[in-house]
């Protein structure tokens, strides 16, 4: 999802309506017309008396549904009727295939990758954060040369292109400012020209206080949270940047209880881990329905283990952090649910009260202008979870250690699909959300029984709010807390 352009996200959009439609229609003209053959097996049956009885068509989705549950069964049988010790090698993680096939990836891409010539610092984020992940270093050069090449993607004036030269751009400065911070280094961390950011977000700041995600570019939930993300990580989150912005995603959060890209439009998963996150460093969550959004958040993990990203899609790898964090955040946020559940019982009949604080409050600008915001996203990872796992920990697990590894190395989103970075990157960051989400105390390690498969599968954990590993992300809080201030 987060990871492309928005034009990318309408094509996306505009296909799956199309599909909707298409499923929508009658029957094809062929079909229709030849009435005295007999109709098609999926739409149709032969009663006791040979009459035609006609059973409800199948949809498109309906039909991918049934292969992808049909693949995953298959796979989890094999599991299941396995030998305890088979069973354990079953749901190993393939560390050093993921560690291979992601350093390769750093060193030398196929010609194919071209395409995503104006993703270039994701690239980095993807397989950097996944290596550090599976708590494996990167060699000293490299690691010069990709601080050397994110220097190059820095513009003049502020912010981070796709590549060197290209136009600066919101979505591609969080995937390069997160690189630097897993990097980690002094020059990785020195070389964030953070004033000329700091210009550059203000910028990209529309009048309703949400962001665009470049000059000209679409505003959305992701062009907020990418924002408000550097911001606080960089200790350059004021109130200028901070106005407004929760009241735009407020307003994107949905009927359903997920949150849209942008106003009216559908609840997804990564637009409510984006607008989720975001409240959190703004300290604005009590402004979203905290109940309604936990609701839709759990019931897209389906049979297969695994989440889908909306309502009646597919289950996707991927979504096990998009959607795994999104829920695990909550846990952290069980007095604010608890507020919320009281007021609605003792306020349904009184009209007025606004639990999504769409009204006019304006929470953010009765703050005051000394807010220590990076201290939001340092507090919150400190409290411990206020409540178990709100979805199948363990079943998730058990989706991407045998439905998204890929022998030769790299993770995918569902069985029949290619490996690739953001997959790995997205299904590894999943896959430890899912292994830490069962700790109470925030200092400890995960229990055996947190975990599936052998204790060796332990990933490093991760700041949620962010998506960097824990450790890098304190030694960069500590950094920038001491640097002057812009
Ligand atoms: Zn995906």
């Amino acid at each position: 999802m987060v990871r492309v352009s928005l034009r990318s996200a309408r094509r996306h959009r505009d296909r799956a309506r199309s599909r909707s439609q298409a499923t929508a229609r009658p029957p094809p003209a062929a079909s229709m017309e030849s009435s005295s053959q007999p109709p098609p097996l999926s739409g149709a049956d032969q009663s006791e008396d040979g009459a035609t009885a006609e059973l409800p068509r199948l949809t498109v989705t309906q039909v991918e549904q049934m292969k992808v549950e049909a693949r995953v069964a298959e796979i989890y049988s094999v599991l299941f009727g396995a030998a305890p010790n088979t069973k354990s090698v079953m749901l190993e993680l393939w560390r050093d295939q993921h560690v291979e096939y992601l350093t390769k990836g750093l060193r030398r891409l196929a010609p194919s990758f071209h395409v995503l010539d104006a993703n270039r610092p994701w690239l980095c984020y993807w397989m950097v954060h996944g290596l550090a992940l599976l708590e494996e270093t990167l060699d000293d050069d490299l690691e010069h040369d990709i601080v050397d090449f994110l220097s190059r993607c820095q513009d003049r004036d502020g912010g981070y292109g796709g590549g060197p030269g290209q136009l600066p751009h919101l979505a591609t400065s969080y995937a390069a400012v997160n690189t630097l911070v897993t990097i980690g280094s002094e020059s990785a961390l020195s070389s964030i020209k953070r004033d000329n950011l700091y210009k550059f977000m203000l910028q990209m700041k529309d009048e309703s206080g949400a962001f665009r995600m470049h000059e000209g570019g679409e505003i959305d939930v992701r062009a907020c949270y990418t924002a408000i993300s550097v911001a606080s990580l960089l200790n350059i989150l004021d109130d200028k940047l901070a106005k407004g912005v929760g009241n735009y995603i407020a307003r994107c959060q949905t009927y359903e209880g997920g949150i849209a890209g942008e106003p009216f439009a559908e609840a997804h998963g990564g637009y409510t881990f984006c607008g989720l996150a975001a409240m959190i460093l703004l300290n604005e969550v009590e402004k979203l329905d905290l109940p309604s959004l936990i609701g839709w958040v759990a019931f897209r993990q389906g049979v297969e283990c695994g989440f889908q990203g909306r309502t009646n899609k597919l289950v996707d790898g991927c979504y096990s952090f998009w959607q795994g964090a999104a829920i695990a955040l909550t846990q952290k946020l069980m007095t604010v649910v608890d507020k919320q559940l009281k007021q609605s019982y003792s306020s349904k009949s009184s009209s007025g009260d606004n639990l999504c604080g769409t009204s006019s409050s304006g929470y953010a600008s009765e703050k005051s202008t000394n807010v220590d915001y990076a201290k939001f996203g340092f507090d919150f990872i400190k409290q411990s979870n206020q409540i178990g796992p709100l979805f199948h920990n363990i079943a998730l697990q058990q989706y991407i250690l045998l439905c998204a590894q890929v022998l030769e190395g790299g993770l995918r989103d569902k069985p029949g699909k290619n490996r690739d970075h953001y997959h790995s990157c997205y299904c590894l960051s999943g896959l430890s959300v899912s292994q830490y989400s069962a700790m109470t105390d925030s200092d400890s390690c995960p229990l055996p029984q947190h975990m599936l498969g052998p204790y060796s599968n332990l990933l490093e954990p991760i700041h949620p709010l962010y998506n960097v590993v824990l450790d890098k992300y304190d030694d960069a809080y500590e950094f920038f807390r001491e640097s002057d201030q812009v």
